[in-house]
C-alpha cells in the first residue's frame, strides 16, 4: 500500500444534491445513526499541522424510508473533498490476486475476446484491467486522480483521466466507444450523483453487456456492528433490495448476485439492459428474499441501529478506562480510515493509546485526525512492550495476530472493538 498527495477537484455543482434522497429524491426523515462530528478520515495531519484549526463535519447517516438507501448528505462540498492522498490498489496483493481471478473468470463467462471492450470506472493504476492484457481482451480505464491513471498507462492500460457520468459516456459513445463490460469496484458508495453515475453506464453499454458493481453490503455493516467503516467519502451504502430499484431506474436489471468476504462482507452484482437476453438467476430472488426476513424492507431494523453503536462505545470505553485504572498500557494497531471513526466517535486519544503503528511508511511521523494520536512503525511495539494492543483494521485480525505472536513474551493481550469488545490472549488464538 502507498499513499501519494493528489489533488482531486471533481467537476459538478454540489447545489442540486443536498435535498433528498440521492436515489430516489424523497424527503430523509430518519437517521440510521449519528457518529457527531468527525474530521475527514484520511486527513493524517504533519506535526505542524497540530497547532492548527482542524475542519470538522457531521456523521449522521441517514435512511430514505421509499428505497431504504442509507446515505450520508454530501456534508463536504465537491470544491472541497479534495483528497490528500491516493490509494494505489497495486499494494495490495490479496486485491490483485482477487482481480486476476476476476478478469479470467468474467472472460470466460463472456466469451470476451479482441472485439470486446472492458471498461473500468475509478480504475486506479491498473491493477485490474492489467489482467485482461494477456487474455487478448482491449481495455479501457476511467479515473480521476491522475497520479494514479499515470501508473495505469505506464502498465500498458489506456486510461481516460477523468470523472464518469452522462456527459463523459455520451463523449465516450460519440467517438465510437462502447462496452461488452463495465467494471465498478468500490466506487458506487463514492458517487456523490447517483443517478448520472448509473445513468452514464448504462449509455455506455452494449444492448448485450453486462455490468459488475462491487460494495460493501449494508446487511453485513448493520449485522456485524461495522459503524466504523462509515466516513464522509462513502456516500451510500448499499442492500440488494436498494440496488434492485436503482437499477429500474435506468433501464438496467440484475441478473445475478455473488457475496464476497472483501471489505467486511460485500456484493458483486451483475446487470445487463432490461431488454437483453441474459437471464436472471436465483442467486437475486434468494438474496432478496433474506434481505426482506432480515428487516431491510423496513424502517424499524434501521431504527434499531443506532443503539448498536452506542452501546459498542461504551463498552469499549469502559473496557479503556478499568485498563488504564489498573495501570495498564495500551497502543493501537493499524491507522486505517475506519480506525478514525472509532476514535472520534468514542473520543480515544493519547489518554488511552500512546500511539498506534502502521505498515504504510506514509504514514509514520504523522498524526491521526482528530484524535492526534503519533503514527509509528510497527517494531515501536516492540520497543514499548504494551499490556493491550487494539487492532483498529479488525477485518485484518487473523493476519495480525498471527504476525505479532511474539507479544505474548511479555504477555500483551490484543483487543478487537468489532462488532464488540473481544480481549484475545495469542498464545491461545486459533483462527
Ligand atoms: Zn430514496
Amino acid at each position: 500500500m502507498n499513499i501519494q498527495a493528489v489533488e482531486i477537484v471533481r467537476d459538478h455543482s454540489a447545489a442540486s444534491r443536498n435535498v433528498g434522497c440521492r436515489l430516489c429524491g424523497s424527503r430523509l426523515r430518519h437517521t440510521l445513526v449519528d457518529l457527531g462530528m468527525s474530521p475527514p478520515c484520511e486527513r493524517f495531519l504533519q506535526p505542524d499541522q497540530l497547532d492548527q484549526m482542524e475542519p470538522y463535519y457531521p456523521l449522521n447517516v441517514l435512511v430514505c424510508d421509499t428505497c431504504y438507501l442509507v446515505q450520508l448528505k454530501e456534508y463536504m462540498s465537491p470544491e472541497t473533498i479534495f483528497s490528500e492522498y491516493a490509494y494505489f490498489s497495486s499494494f495490495s496483493t490479496s486485491w490483485v490476486a482477487h482481480s486476476k481471478l476476476y478478469c479470467e473468470t468474467i472472460t470466460g463467462r463472456l466469451g470476451l475476446g479482441p472485439d470486446s471492450l472492458a471498461v473500468e470506472l475509478a480504475s486506479n493504476d491498473g491493477y485490474l484491467l492489467q489482467h485482461f492484457l494477456p487474455l487478448g481482451v482491449p481495455v479501457l480505464g476511467v479515473e480521476p486522480a491522475a497520479n494514479v491513471a499515470r501508473a495505469a498507462i505506464e502498465k500498458g492500460v489506456a486510461t481516460w483521466v477523468d470523472f464518469f457520468g452522462v456527459r463523459l459516456a455520451n463523449q465516450m459513445v460519440g467517438e465510437g466507444l462502447r462496452a461488452d463490460l463495465i467494471i465498478g469496484n468500490n466506487v458506487l458508495a463514492q458517487v456523490p450523483d447517483l443517478n448520472d453515475f448509473v445513468a452514464g453506464v448504462a449509455i455506455l453499454l452494449k444492448p448485450e453487456g453486462m455490468v459488475t458493481l462491487e460494495f460493501p453490503h449494508i446487511e453485513r455493516l448493520m449485522a456485524e456492528n461495522q459503524f466504523d467503516t462509515i466516513y464522509h467519502e462513502h456516500f451510500s451504502y448499499f442492500s440488494l433490495l436498494t440496488v434492485d430499484l436503482m437499477a429500474a431506474r435506468h433501464g438496467l436489471r440484475l441478473i445475478d448476485v455473488e457475496e464476497l468476504p472483501t471489505h467486511g462482507g460485500s456484493l458483486r452484482v451483475y446487470l445487463c439492459h432490461e431488454g437483453s437476453a441474459w437471464p436472471r438467476k436465483d442467486s437475486i430472488a434468494q438474496l432478496l428474499e433474506r434481505e426482506t426476513r432480515h428487516g431491510l424492507g423496513e424502517m424499524s431494523t434501521y431504527a434499531s441501529f443506532g443503539y448498536k453503536a452506542q452501546r459498542s462505545k461504551r463498552d469499549l470505553l469502559a473496557f479503556l478506562i478499568s485498563a488504564k485504572e489498573e495501570g495498564k498500557t495500551i497502543c493501537g494497531y493499524g491507522a486505517p480510515g475506519k480506525g478514525n471513526t472509532l476514535l472520534n466517535y468514542c473520543a480515544i486519544g493519547t489518554d488511552f493509546l500512546d500511539f498506534t503503528v502502521d505498515r504504510n511508511p506514509y504514514k509514520h511521523g504523522r498524526y491521526t485526525p482528530g484524535m492526534h494520536i503519533p503514527i509509528k512503525p510497527v517494531d515501536a511495539i516492540d520497543e514499548a512492550k504494551p499490556d493491550y494492543i487494539l487492532i483498529l483494521p479488525w477485518n485484518l485480525k487473523d493476519e495480525i495476530i498471527q504476525q505479532m505472536r511474539h507479544v505474548a513474551a511479555w504477555n500483551a493481550k490484543f483487543v478487537v472493538p468489532i462488532p464488540f469488545v473481544t480481549v484475545i490472549d495469542p498464545s491461545e488464538y486459533e483462527k
